[in-house]
């Protein structure tokens, strides 16, 4: 192989904010109190605010703990049809002004709301652990992926915002990017601050005004973010928190003729209808709307015959069961190459009884509740297809837990078939498909029979065996002997194809490219007939 094709270009420096170091006892003291702090502030209201006003609705949200069901953290106003218009307005009104702000100025607003969150990072976690039942560990992470979008988008639109010059003698050729417009962001609850500051900052660092409609779920932490988003001096009205009901203000925003983009993280169904009907242009409409949408996974890992159980069995726990398996990039199949198979069994189910299911604001646990009722009952929908059709490994009683929150033990089902539900379906829950696999070409068969191609991953000691999958697993993000969850901005760029996702991949080089319209200038600079006016004459 020749030298230059196999060069790469090395990435700019960028340093990831660090993870907190819970065996630290000053960090657990510090976050204990923030815990405390928030558990004083649960049950207050939050209005919409349009146009810097709160704005209060008809109609409100109730986001309870799903840790402890009977505890309201913040009861939401939601947003109406009529509301969401009126916040388009405003940021159709307030666009004409943001966009001419300078890029270098924009960014560094998302500097002093990275200070913000690095300011209240232990705070914003404890929301996450009461609003989405997050462990200690898992909130601090979201705060942290908040941070590095910030950071990262900020420094992207300072290279962004340098022109490319093409010139000829006789003729400036300049191309250069612009602000696109109004920006709908739809964002879900399962990264409730990182995936909402992501989609937020990324469209307005590029000079776009924004709607922030955050999920139902965590409608309280979008709140805070609203907060830091206003504290860090953004003008009224570039920025509108609109929490509101999916199905009853979604189509409003998104039918609208002046929303310019829509950028959604959520489930594969909404993200589908989303990308339909933005597709349409009504009369009214002089634009084709961008979408960027990153929606659901099923997510594999292959157990080669040679690989190293021990890591094999952590990488694939920590990636099943983390957040009680309620990322996008969790593993939810197991593909295990026929040797392996019964003694990975054993280990996997060793570890996975191991687990500690809790309250998330407990920091011994390590599995803390599901989201909602909705969800706790479509999960145990599937646990009970897997105990009908498949081979039970672990089934993990929720005991005493039970009626508190909204919990689900970890569970494993062996012998699960390639086109069994859980098998082929995204569940959102601690529940772990184990899948046999004799020989390497079925196993990477049974990796891609589905319609996602999000994450995916290998463990194997075979340099070919991993080759292999570098080129035959289709996934947007494949990992290598390790787990395949905790994607790092700029390390990881994260995103998905198939009918995992449209777009480029969040925390990536090229993800701001998304929201800006690239402009090319060409002047004829021999100026024949050019009459300056007087005041240049000087
Ligand atoms: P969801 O699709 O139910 O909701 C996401 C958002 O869409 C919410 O804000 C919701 O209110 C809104 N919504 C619902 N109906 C709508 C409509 N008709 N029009 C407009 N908006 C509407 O998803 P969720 O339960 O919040 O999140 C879990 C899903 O998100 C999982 O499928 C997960 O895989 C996916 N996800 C994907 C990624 C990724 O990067 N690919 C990251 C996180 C989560």
């Amino acid at each position: 192989m020749s030298k230059s094709s196999t060069a790469a270009f090395p990435a700019e420096p960028f340093q990831n904010e660090p993870h907190t170091d819970f065996s630290r006892a000053a960090n657990r003291d510090a976050f204990k109190r923030a815990l405390s702090d928030v558990a004083s502030q649960l049950g207050r209201e939050y209005p919409l605010i349009i146009d810097g006003k709160a704005v209060s609705s008809r109609k409100s949200i109730i986001s309870l703990n799903p840790s402890h069901s009977a505890q309201v953290v913040g009861r939401i106003a939601a947003a109406t049809p009529d509301q969401a218009e009126e916040a388009i307005d405003t940021a159709r009104r307030a666009f004409n002004q943001w966009r001419k702000v300078e890029p270098l100025h924009r960014a560094e607003y998302l500097e002093l709301i990275a200070a913000e969150m690095r300011n209240r990072r232990f705070e914003l976690s404890a929301w996450m652990v009461y609003e989405c039942g997050k462990p200690w560990a898992e909130a601090d992470g979201d705060v942290a992926e908040a941070i590095d979008f910030c950071m990262y988008y900020a420094e992207q639109m300072r290279w962004l915002s340098v022109p490319v010059q093409c010139d000829f003698p006789g003729e400036e050729n300049s191309y250069f990017y612009q602000a696109r417009g109004v920006a709908v962001i739809i964002s879900p609850w399962n990264f409730p601050l990182a995936i909402l500051t992501g989609m937020t900052v990324a469209a307005l660092v590029a000079g776009n005004t924004v709607i922030m409609k955050p999920a139902e779920q965590s409608s309280v932490i979008a709140a805070k973010l609203f907060e830091m988003i206003r504290d860090a001096g953004v003008p009224d009205g570039v920025v509108t928190y609109l929490p509101g009901i999916g199905d009853e203000i979604g189509p409003a925003l998104v039918d609208s003729p002046d929303v310019d983009l829509v950028a959604f993280t959520g489930s594969q169904s909404v993200g589908l209808s989303i990308n339909e009907q933005a597709a349409r242009t009504p009369p009214s409409q002089n634009h084709v709307k961008k979408v960027i949408a990153e929606m659901g996974g099923k997510n594999a890992i292959v157990i080669d015959e040679d690989a190293d159980l021990d890591e094999a069995v952590q990488g694939v726990v920590g990636s099943a069961f983390g957040f009680a398996g309620q990322k996008c990039s969790a593993c939810s199949r197991v593909i295990v190459l026929a040797p392996a198979y019964e003694p990975f069994l054993e280990r996997l189910q060793g570890a996975t009884e191991s687990l500690k299911l809790g309250p998330a604001e407990d920091p011994g646990t390590t599995i803390g509740p599901v989201i909602d009722e909705d969800a706790q009952q479509r999960i145990l929908g599937y646990v009970e297809i897997g105990r009908n059709e498949c081979r039970t490994v672990v089934s993990t009683d929720v005991g005493e837990l039970s009626g508190e929150g909204y919990y689900v033990g970890p569970h494993v089902f062996a012998d699960v078939a390639a086109d069994s539900p859980l098998a082929q379906q995204e569940i959102f829950g601690p529940v772990l498909a184990v899948m046999k696999a004799n020989d390497l070409d079925e196993a990477f068969s049974f990796a891609n029979s589905t319609d996602y191609a999000l994450t995916g991953g290998m463990y194997s000691r075979s340099p070919k065996n991993l080759r292999r999958a570098r080129t035959e697993m289709r996934v947007g993000n494949l990992y290598l002997n390790r787990p395949i969850t905790g994607a790092l901005v700029q390390r990881h760029p994260f995103g998905g194809y198939k009918l995992s996702g449209i777009g480029s991949k969040a925390g990536g080089h090229d993800y701001l490219l998304q929201f800006l319209i690239p402009i090319a200038v060409s002047e004829n600079t021999l100026r024949r007939g050019f009459a300056p006016p007087p005041d240049d004459e000087a």
